[in-house]
């Protein structure tokens, strides 16, 4: 190995000399090999499959792009999202809405922008859409989406279908689910598809998933009989995990995907449903393997029983290690080769004492100015980055085949300040 990192073919040393730190910085290969094992792997002969990219992982102009280039839809949850993705020129036909609580005007920019699929999360929801979809004599397909009560081994925090989440309709509820239906397709512009799950985030088993599919399609045929329909749609959500540490063991991509794809056919024949086509909607294993954080080493602190390392960044562009624990993996991008000698908590700049990015992370001996890469960032780094302690957020640059280009420019302390203003409110 070298001992200066390259991600890509690129110099990371000479990319921060360039381009200033910190940084993110996406593998743009990695990215492709993802979405195109998915694309591979998520076949079958009986029914069409959709990928879904849930965009909340991270999304930038450039990500847009490549989405697009590949022919994947795109899952948004807000009307912030749904306005990033029409100004990407994304599709609106490859576009499915969710959450839990989308607001009138979320739902009539999603009808105005003629969004394929709404997937509602309630019966209130119902209603709102039927009214606005006539109001704006706007057709609009939906997906109801429904809790399958598995829970899924991984933190509270990302898992979403335990009793009482506060995601989706519980698959106890038949009656309140059949009604929805019913008035849906009593309805003029929407159309009833299927339904949908999303189990958690970050799951490396597959039982959790073979699970939900068998008491999503148990439903479907439940469904079938009391409505004397066919259900067409089924969408199983995403959530599949990735490597951040040497202790985490996804499922690899391939594997995972012949095993949706295997418990979905088996049931689809146990049941003789008719479903025409079945969607995955992956975030976080599409874009964080691709993904590292670059920071400079600032001042080193010895204290009683701690060695620190300083980084010019921290909770603010990821505060995954402060919400929930989460673990990442380090190297000293100039020192690749050193041995690992000393033990360094990784503390970012932030006032507030969870701001550690990593908990003991073994490294060379580390000095100030030295450049650390914090790996596996690609996913909810950038998208949850925050201005606190009114740092600025960071550029992105794709890298690929030895070239880097910038996709997203670091934000400068004037852009925080532009909306600050003294105007008085006429009430
Ligand atoms: C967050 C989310 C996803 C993606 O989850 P990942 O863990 O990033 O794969 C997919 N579908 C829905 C509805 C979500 O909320």
């Amino acid at each position: 190995m070298k001992n200066m990192m390259e991600i890509a073919g690129v110099k990371v040393v000479a990319l921060i000399a360039k381009c200033g730190s910190p940084l993110y910085v996406y593998d743009e290969a990695q990215i492709e090999a993802q979405i195109e094992a998915y694309q591979n792997h998520f076949v079958s002969p009986m029914f069409e499959t959709e990928v879904i990219y849930a965009s909340k992982a991270f999304t930038c102009q450039a990500l847009l792009d490549k989405l697009i280039q590949y022919d994947l839809s795109l899952d948004v949850v807000s009307g912030g999202e749904l306005y990033v993705a029409s100004k990407g020129k994304f599709n609106p036909q490859r576009i499915y809405f969710h959450g839990n609580n989308k607001t009138k005007e979320e739902l009539r920019q999603a009808l105005t922008y003629q969004v394929k699929t709404i997937v509602v999360d309630n019966v209130y929801e119902v209603d709102e859409l039927i009214n606005m979809s006539n109001e704006l004599k706007t057709k609009v397909h939906v997906l109801i989406r429904l809790n399958p009560k598995v829970e899924a081994h991984t933190h509270e925090y990302i898992m979403t279908a335990n009793a009482d989440s506060k995601f989706g309709i519980s698959v106890d509820l038949k009656d309140d689910i059949y009604g929805m239906i019913t008035q849906i397709n009593n309805s003029e512009y929407v159309c009833f598809d299927g339904f949908h799950s999303h189990i958690g985030s970050q799951i490396f088993e597959r039982q959790g998933f073979v699970e939900a599919i068998h008491k999503m399609c148990q439903f479907i045929n439940h469904t079938n009989i009391a409505l004397d329909m066919k259900v067409k749609v089924l969408n199983i959500g995403g959530g599949f995990g990735v490597t951040y540490t040497s202790e985490d063991k996804p499922t690899p991509t391939p594997l995972m995907c012949k095993t949706l794809i295997e418990a979905i056919q088996n049931n689809v024949e146990k049941y003789d449903l008719q479903l025409e086509k079945v969607c995955m909607e992956p975030g976080r294993s599409i874009v964080a393997e691709a993904g590292y954080t670059l920071y400079e080493v600032g001042f080193i602190k010895q204290t009683k029983n701690k060695q620190f390392a300083f980084i010019n960044g921290g909770m603010a562009d990821n505060i995954r290690p402060a919400l929930y624990g989460a673990k990442y993996h380090c190297e000293i991008a100039n020192k690749m080769n050193e041995t690992k000698t000393q033990v360094y908590d990784i503390a970012g700049k932030c006032c507030e004492s969870g701001d550690i990015i990593i908990h003991e992370a073994h490294l060379p001996k580390v000095e100030s100015s030295d450049i650390l890469a914090v790996y596996s960032t690609g996913a909810y780094g950038s998208s949850m980055a925050s201005n606190y302690n009114r740092i600025n957020r960071l550029g992105v640059v794709f890298v690929k085949d030895g070239n880097a280009r910038m996709v997203v420019k670091p934000e400068t302390y004037e852009q925080q300040i532009q909306n600050d203003c003294d105007e008085e409110i006429t009430l």
